[in-house]
C-alpha cells in the first residue's frame, strides 16, 4: 500500500475532516500508486490519518475516503455509503410528487467526485474525481441493482475532470435509454428533461424547494422570471396563479419547451410572454419602456465558479440586481440567486446591497433561501454550499 506522509503541521484540516489533500501539504510519498488508487494517508511521523484516492495530476492530491484505519475501501465500502445517501433521499423526498431528485452529492454524501441524479427510472452520473473513476465498475455496479433502476447514463463531459487527469466522456452504462425527452414530475408539475443533452444532468434540482416558495407566494402577480432555462419557475408561479409571467433566457432550445412545459401543466398561455434574449440588455429595454412587475426572478448562471472570478463576477450579479429593483413595483419581491461557488453568503448580500443603493430602492431581507436537502452540505466541506438566494421586498 501506497504511504502518502503529509508535512509537520499539514494534517489540521484532515484531522478536522476536511476531505481534500492538497499538494502543498504532502510531504513524500512511498512507493507508487496509479491514477486513482487507494493510498494510506500519514502524518509526517508515519502515523496513519485517512484512506484516500491519489490523483498525481490535480492540486487535490488525495480525497479522503474514511478515517477509519479497519475500513476496506472496496465495493462493500460503496454500498454502505450509497445506502446512507439514499437513506437521506428517502426522508427527504416525497417520491409520490417528485420523482427527479439528487441521489448522491458528491462529498457532502461522503462520496467525492461522484454525482448521481435520478430522472424517474434512469439515473444520471457524473464522474468528477479519479478516485472514483478508479471505482467505476463497482459502483455502476452498486447503482444497477438500486430498485426502480432501468437505465444509468454518464454525463462526465465537464472540463474539471481534466484537472483530475479524465477525459470527458458520455453514453449508457447500463440498460437502455428511455425515448428522450423524459416527463419527470417535481411536486407534481411535470417537466420535460433530456439528460442527455440538457444543461447540468439536464435539470436544476437544486432549486426544486426555491421554486415551490415561487408558488407560494406568486398569487395574482405580475412576475419576470429572468435566466428561466426550461421554465421551472414559470411554470410553478402559473401554478400559484400569477396574472401573468415574462420568461427570458438566452437559448431557444430552452425557452421551446419552457412553453411545452406550460403546455403540459395546463398552464394559461395567454398569461404567458416569452424573450430569447440576453437578460442584462432586455432588462435596460424594459426599463427604458417603464415596464414594471410585482415579482422579479434573477437566477443566472455560475458567474464565479471560484473565488478567483468573484470581482469581476460580482460586477454581473450586481448590475442585474440593480436592474431587477428598479423594474420591481414598491412592496414587490425580488429573489435573486447566485450558484457562484467562489461567492459566499455574506458577499452576496453585500452586492445585492449595493445594487439596493444605486438603484435607490429602499429593500428588505425576508427570507434567506439554499440548495434543497438532496443537495446537502457535509459540515467539514463547507465548499459544498454553492447556492445562495435572498427574498427582497422593496419599500418604494
Ligand atoms: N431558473 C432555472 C435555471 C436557470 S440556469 C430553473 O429553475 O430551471 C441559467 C440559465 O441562464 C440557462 O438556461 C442559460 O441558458 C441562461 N443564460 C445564461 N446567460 C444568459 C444571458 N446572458 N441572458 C439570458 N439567459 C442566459
Amino acid at each position: 500500500m501506497t504511504q502518502m506522509m503529509l508535512k509537520k503541521g499539514r494534517e489540521k484540516a484532515i484531522l478536522r475532516r476536511h476531505p481534500w489533500i492538497f499538494s502543498g501539504a504532502v510531504g513524500s510519498m512511498e512507493g507508487s500508486a496509479k491514477l486513482g488508487e487507494t493510498v494510506s494517508v500519514c502524518d509526517f511521523q508515519g502515523k496513519f490519518l485517512a484512506w484516500g484516492a491519489y490523483s498525481p495530476n490535480s492540486q487535490i492530491r488525495a480525497r479522503i475516503w474514511s478515517w477509519d484505519e479497519a475500513q476496506d475501501i472496496g465495493p462493500v465500502f460503496f454500498r454502505m455509503r450509497i445506502d446512507q445517501a439514499l437513506k437521506l433521499r428517502s426522508e427527504c423526498i416525497n417520491t409520490e410528487k417528485t420523482s427527479a431528485y439528487r441521489l448522491i452529492h458528491a462529498e457532502s454524501d461522503n462520496l467525492p467526485g461522484l454525482i448521481v441524479d435520478r430522472y424517474n427510472r434512469t439515473l444520471v452520473v457524473q464522474i468528477l474525481s479519479a478516485g472514483i473513476e478508479y471505482w467505476r465498475d463497482e459502483i455502476v455496479q452498486i447503482l444497477a441493482k438500486l430498485p426502480d433502476v432501468d437505465c444509468i447514463y454518464e454525463r462526465s463531459d465537464v472540463s474539471v475532470r481534466e484537472l483530475e487527469g479524465l477525459p470527458q466522456r458520455t453514453g449508457v452504462l447500463m440498460g437502455e435509454l428511455p425515448q428522450q425527452p423524459i416527463t419527470i414530475q417535481e411536486n407534481e408539475l411535470k417537466f420535460l428533461v433530456d439528460p442527455t443533452t440538457g444543461q447540468k444532468t439536464g435539470f436544476y434540482l437544486d432549486q426544486r424547494d426555491n421554486r415551490q416558495f415561487c408558488r407560494q407566494v406568486s398569487g395574482e402577480k405580475s412576475i419576470l422570471n429572468c435566466f428561466s432555462y426550461t421554465g421551472g419557475f414559470t411554470v410553478y408561479a402559473l401554478a400559484g396563479g400569477a396574472q401573468s409571467v415574462l420568461s427570458i433566457d438566452s437559448s431557444e432550445d430552452a425557452i421551446q419547451t419552457a412553453q411545452e412545459n406550460v403546455a403540459l401543466n395546463q398552464g394559461d398561455p395567454k398569461r404567458c410572454d416569452w424573450i430569447v434574449g440576453d437578460v442584462f440588455s432586455e432588462l435596460r429595454t424594459l426599463r427604458d419602456r417603464g415596464q414594471s412587475f410585482d415579482m422579479v426572478i434573477l437566477d443566472p448562471p455560475k458567474f464565479a465558479p471560484t473565488a478567483a472570478q468573484a470581482k469581476q463576477a460580482a460586477r454581473g450579479y450586481k448590475d442585474i440586481n440593480l436592474l431587477g429593483l428598479k423594474l420591481l413595483k414598491p412592496g414587490g419581491l425580488l429573489m435573486t440567486f447566485s450558484c457562484s461557488g467562489g461567492i459566499d453568503a455574506n458577499f452576496f448580500q453585500k452586492i445585492v446591497a449595493d445594487a439596493a443603493l444605486d438603484a435607490g430602492a429602499d429593500a428588505q431581507i425576508l427570507y434567506r433561501l439554499g440548495q434543497a436537502p438532496d443537495h446537502p452540505t457535509h459540515l467539514s466541506f463547507p465548499e459544498g454550499t454553492y447556492l445562495k438566494g435572498l427574498v427582497c421586498r422593496k419599500l418604494a
